[in-house]
């Protein structure tokens, strides 16, 4: 390459690969010199249309097993953060559990362990959860992205849509009476809202899947947004004690 010429795409890729730059963590190239900035509320609004979800062409329904579909999980390639994770980050808890909780997406701990929630925000998670006679070994636990995203970023749209086909089917086969949304990316990923946490957190609302049918949903604040808020724990707590009175009446 000549002073006077600029670099040709070739020249750029083997800039890169020379730098040691070999991996993608994007399914689409990132105009960097572009001024607009994304804030993660905007990507989820991102969205073809308001209220409908993204759903990733991937058919998962021959799944009749949880095991079924972490075997389809292990050897599906349409998620570009498996290339950067150590391992997928599938469940935690009993299957069948009155109660399913869905996190956003595994941390550094969980993805060195392989089960979701194990870390400080996973802590704080069982302490509330034994607040309201709840453990490990009665709830099922997942998150809406089964591998960690490099340097805790918050997950695209597109990461989001290539796991959704997964965390649906995840919630049928695991048959919970209800469901517990934690955080504000589970609770508008699985709700196709653009909602902000605090608008849906604490209100019972519904979700439904073709083979489950309408089950109740009840948004909460994550953990990790309590232990750097924790005066919003208060709010949580009301949240827990709403999901309490309703296993207890229902
Ligand atoms: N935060 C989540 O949402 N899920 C995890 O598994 C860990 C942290």
């Amino acid at each position: 390459m000549s002073e006077q010429q600029h670099p040709s795409p070739a020249d750029i890729v083997r800039f890169y690969l020379e730098a040691g730059v070999d991996t993608p963590l994007q399914d689409g190239p990132i105009n960097r010199l572009a001024e607009v900035k994304i804030a993660p509320e905007q990507v989820i609004a991102a969205k073809p249309a308001a209220g409908l979800p993204v759903v990733y062409d991937v058919d998962v329904s021959s799944a009749q097993t949880l095991e079924e579909l972490k075997a389809m999980l292990d050897a599906y390639d349409g998620c570009g953060l498996k290339k950067t994770a150590t391992q997928a980050v599938f469940s935690d808890g009993v299957p069948g559990s009155r109660v399913m909780l869905v996190g956003e997406a595994p941390g550094r701990d969980e993805d060195i362990q392989g089960k979701p929630f194990v870390g400080k925000s996973g802590q704080l998670l069982d302490l509330m959860l034994k607040a309201i006679g709840l453990d490990r070994s009665s709830v099922y636990i997942a998150n809406t992205i089964y591998w960690r995203p490099p340097g805790n970023r918050p997950p695209t749209a597109e990461e989001s849509a290539q796991c959704l086909p997964f965390i649906r089917r995840q919630i049928e086969l695991a048959k919970p009476e209800f469901i517990v949304f934690v955080g504000g990316v589970s609770a508008k990923t699985m709700l196709a809202t653009n909602a902000g946490i605090m608008q849906l957190r604490g209100k019972w609302t519904e979700f439904s899947l073709p083979e489950l049918g309408t089950l109740p949903a009840l948004p909460t604040l994550h953990p990790a947004y309590l232990l750097r808020n924790p005066a919003h724990k208060r709010l949580a707590w009301t949240d827990w004690l709403s999901l309490k009175a309703k296993l207890k009446n229902t």
